[in-house]
């Protein structure tokens, strides 16, 4: 192995992702007196909570009676009762005065004619329980992540945080007694390694949409920290619960909002009908996304797609008038007139259900503390180690998460995972020693990777890999395609043995940065694929149809996915939590999940 020189640095906490997650917890750390360190591997205001459209749900009341306990029923029920109750209720308590801190801070909010925070209704939301429909959803217009994303980012620099930005971390790094000590880090733009230690180490990576081959997120989200988390020998949580988009543009996979189904767009098959009225009589075409999605796929199947294949559908938005669409939908308007060629005053969008959120991620408890089922402790604290937002499962969205809910957990975990450190975590409290080959595995592991020299392009395995997660893990899934899959996959993830990198330079090597995050993706797929395969009930986003119920007597548990260095995975379960952790909110008892 070449010898490589590692600079080392100090920090209070490091945080490892600058999306809208990584932000909150980096000032929120920095505003306490913590000193922080905030690694990026893209630019701060380039990180993927910029493409988040719709808006960020809170029960501010703005257009009509809301309360704060209607929507912890609403996710709850949209998480078809996976969801940690607690947490749910930390969140949605705290929802109001979350985005309040963020008008507070800047983020330029569309308006009501009263000068309120303007608020759409979004799928699964609704009033008294299920009865009325919610106008939840606070939006800037169809750009409210890149609104929020830049405001944070202001914030951040207007408090005494440290960015080490295009820093790519590779790998976490514990100490002999199984606390968290830090990461190693490559600086992409001089090519040198670093070591950065905290205290703490905050994940905020986001999530792994790139496992799949169509999917609204961008090229770099490829589950880093749920990578390292797997290296490192600590379990993945409920990896079988993906969501696909009802609405992703056919043929590109970019995004149309919910949002444009809360203004009132609405979808329709080859006949012309507006087919979501069969299936969810009440809610129609502002169902929870796996109703849509599963109901998009029937449709097509059964022979009522359009098109020359018959294999997609339409979102009208015609009937809204350019004046509705230029005011609240500019983005999503010019998204279809450059990747669907579609003037949306005068056509429909052509549709798919696409890979779109992970509820599945790094398990945490309400404050971001990661936790691991350790004997009887169902919910022993990973001493040093949080993670936050997408890469993380609180777990919030249990088996579905409701639209306009994630922007939301991150800024409250955010939030919390700040907190949190600053009870536990003296400013500048003197960092322990550590032995000197500290860093000796993770070294070895990119020194490897650095000078892998098979015979499979990178690409090549990226795309088998997408490609089987799309055909065997999708919408609906059967035994059969899992077992499929599964092997399949496995067989995928042998065939990296045979990586061959072509670059071997430290500085602006992207072929060495995608087999590294490429690595990072495999294990999740595997995780995600064998999950899937052993759950044998429908619930959320899961969709056997050889198990087509929701099966409380067996399955109300959250999966631990373990996947070793040789692609096996193993298995076991953590307790969902049922009750709330105040009296403020009644507990949401079992019920069947219908809109
Ligand atoms: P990200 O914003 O993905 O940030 C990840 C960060 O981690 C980046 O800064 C990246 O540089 C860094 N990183 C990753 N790996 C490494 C590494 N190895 N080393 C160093 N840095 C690393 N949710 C809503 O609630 N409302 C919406 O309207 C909405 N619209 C959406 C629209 C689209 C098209 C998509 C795809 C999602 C949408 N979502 C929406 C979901 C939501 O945007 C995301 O779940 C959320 O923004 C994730 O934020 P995050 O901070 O966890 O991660």
């Amino acid at each position: 192995m070449e010898s490589y020189k590692v600079q080392q640095h100090l920090y209070d906490v490091i945080v490892v992702g600058a999306g809208g997650a990584g932000l909150r917890a980096t000032f929120g750390l920095a505003e306490k007196g913590l000193k922080a360190a905030c690694i990026t591997k893209v630019f701060p205001t380039r990180s993927h909570t910029v493409a988040a459209q719709g808006g960020i749900a809170a029960a501010l009341g703005n257009m009509s009676e809301d309360n704060w306990r209607f929507h912890f029923y609403d996710t709850v029920k949209g998480g078809d009762w996976l969801g940690d109750q607690d947490a749910i209720e930390y969140m949605c308590k705290h929802a109001p005065e979350a985005v309040i801190e963020l008008e507070h801070y800047g983020v330029p909010f569309s308006r009501t004619e009263e000068g309120t925070i303007y608020q759409r209704p979004f799928g699964g939301m609704t009033t008294h329980y299920g009865k009325g429909t919610a106008q939840r959803t606070c939006a800037a217009a169809d750009r409210t992540g890149h609104a929020m994303l830049h405001t944070l980012y202001q914030q951040a620099l207007a408090h005494d945080a440290t960015f080490f930005v295009e820093y790519f971390a590779t790998d976490l790094i514990f100490d002999e007694e199984g606390v968290c000590r830090g990461v190693l880090a490559l600086d992409l733009n001089e090519g040198t390694l670093h070591f950065f230690r905290g205290q703490a180490v905050v994940l905020a990576t986001g999530g792994y949409g790139r496992a799949y081959f169509s999917a609204t997120s961008a090229h770099t989200c490829t589950g880093d920290g749920g990578g390292m988390v797997l290296r490192a020998g600590l379990a993945l949580q409920d990896m079988e619960f993906v969501q696909f988009h009802p609405t992703g543009i056919y043929g590109a996979g970019c995004l149309i909002t919910e949002g444009s189904r809360g203004e009132g767009g609405y979808l329709t098959n080859s006949e012309g009908e507006r087919f979501m009225e069969r299936y969810a009589p009440s809610a129609k075409d502002l169902a929870s996304r796996d109703v849509v999605s599963r109901a998009m796929t029937i449709e097509i199947r059964e022979g009522r797609g359009v098109g020359e294949h018959k294999d997609h559908l339409h979102l009208n938005l015609m009937h809204l008038g350019p004046d509705v669409l230029h005011e609240r939908l500019p983005g999503i308007s010019e998204s279809a007139r450059i990747f669907a060629g579609v003037d949306v005053t005068k056509q429909p969008i052509p549709v798919l259900p696409t890979a779109h959120y992970n509820m599945g991620g790094i398990p945490t408890n309400y404050h971001g503390e990661v936790v691991q089922k350790r004997g009887d402790d169902v919910d022993a604290v990973v001493p040093g180690l949080f993670a936050i937002g997408e890469a993380a499962c609180v777990s919030v969205h249990g088996g579905n998460r409701l639209g306009s809910n994630s922007l939301l957990d991150i800024v409250v975990f955010g939030r919390a995972a700040a907190f949190r450190c600053a009870e536990l975590i003296q400013p500048g409290a003197p960092h322990k020693d550590l032995p000197a080959n500290v860093l000796d595995k993770a070294l070895a592991r990119f020194d490897a990777i650095r000078h892998a020299n098979g015979n499979t392009p990178t690409a090549k395995i990226r795309n088998t890999m997408q490609r089987t997660m799309q055909k065997d893990a999708s919408v609906f899934r059967t035994g059969e395609s899992l077992a499929e899959g599964s092997q399949r996959i496995s067989e995928v993830f042998e065939m990296f043995k045979d990586v061959k990198v072509s670059d071997r330079s430290l500085i602006w090597n992207s072929d060495l940065v995608e087999t590294l995050e490429l690595s990072n993706l495999l294990a999740q797929a595997v995780a995600t694929m064998h999950s899937a395969a052993q759950r044998e009930e429908s619930r959320g986003a899961h969709a056997r149809e050889d198990f087509p119920e929701r099966d409380d007597e067996h399955w109300l548990k959250h999966t631990l996915v373990w996947v070793d260095e040789a692609g096996k995975s193993r298995f076991d379960f953590r307790p969902v939590h049922m009750n709330p952790m105040t009296d403020e909110v009644a507990a949401v008892p079992l019920a069947k999940r219908v809109y």
